[in-house]
């Protein structure tokens, strides 16, 4: 389980995150929707402490931060080795090829030896169909084939959460479809997915649950199923959009 409580988030004395509290149950796949600005990047930068909330309280499979006072860096670390981010912009090392950003991650925390993780990396490319692009640089991939190394690489440090900001933002549609693939596949295991997307067909079908964001504050988190039929204005007027 990933819980918060409370969590409140401001930039340059702007309150960008209201009092956020929601559970997020391991196992399933969350869904975060929500107009531009509305903090939905924040929020997933908050789960991983890529930002650090002024207010409120994180708590990941058990380990609890409290915010409002200076974290520790061993509780940085302990909430973070719950969870694997993957950006918009796959953010893949240039200078390493996909194999090498795979194996990476497990080598630098000491949870695998070289060729342990070079045999992990290879298997983790299996997973998302690029088991033939082991030795290409990024420069050499499409978006598509980079993002599925980024997911593949967030999968080699065994992460309780994996976390997708825009994940398929950046792609054309058709590339956008493999990497989707491999988010459902991801789904159908039953591994712990917190996404971040405007691909309404993906949060229709696969999400377990959606939490709505709008200026901050959750204005809706519920099944799928509530949210597309829900009379709400503010909900209404950001399914117009997709229409
Ligand atoms: P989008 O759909 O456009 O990605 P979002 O819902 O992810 O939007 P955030 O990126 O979380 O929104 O931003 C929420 C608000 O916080 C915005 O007004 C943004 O300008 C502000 N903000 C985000 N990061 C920072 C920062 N590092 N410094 C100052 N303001 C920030
Ligand atoms: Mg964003």
């Amino acid at each position: 389980m990933l819980s918060v409580k409370n969590l409140s988030k401001s930039f340059d004395g702007n309150t960008i995150l209201r009092e956020i509290s929601l559970d997020v149950a391991a196992g399933e796949t969350t869904v975060i929707l929500g107009p531009s600005g509305s903090g939905k990047s924040t929020l997933l930068r908050c789960l991983n402490l890529l930002e650090t909330p002024e207010l409120g309280q994180l708590s990941i499979e058990g380990d609890t931060v409290d915010f409002g006072t200076d974290l520790t860096d061993e509780q940085v670390r302990t909430i973070r080795q719950h969870s694997a981010m993957v950006f918009q912009n796959f953010n893949l090392f240039p200078h390493l090829t996909a194999q090498q950003n795979v194996a990476l991650a497990p080598v630098l925390n000491g949870k695998k030896s070289k060729a342990e993780a070079k045999k992990l990396a290879g298997q983790l490319l299996a997973k998302v169909g690029l088991e033939h692009k082991a030795d290409a640089y990024p420069d050499n991939l499409s978006g598509g084939q980079q993002q599925r190394v980024a997911i593949a690489r967030a999968l080699a440090v065994a992460p309780d959460y994996l976390l997708f900001d825009e994940p398929t933002s950046a792609l054309d549609p058709e590339l956008e479809a493999e990497v989707i693939q491999v988010l459902m596949g991801l789904a159908a295991e039953k591994r712990s997915l917190v996404v971040v997307t405007h691909n309404m067909a993906f949060a229709r079908r696969v999400a377990d649950r959606i939490i709505f964001l709008d200026g901050g504050t959750v204005a809706y988190n519920g099944a799928p199923a509530g949210f597309f039929a829900s009379d709400h204005a503010r909900i209404q007027r950001f399914l117009q959009i997709f229409e």
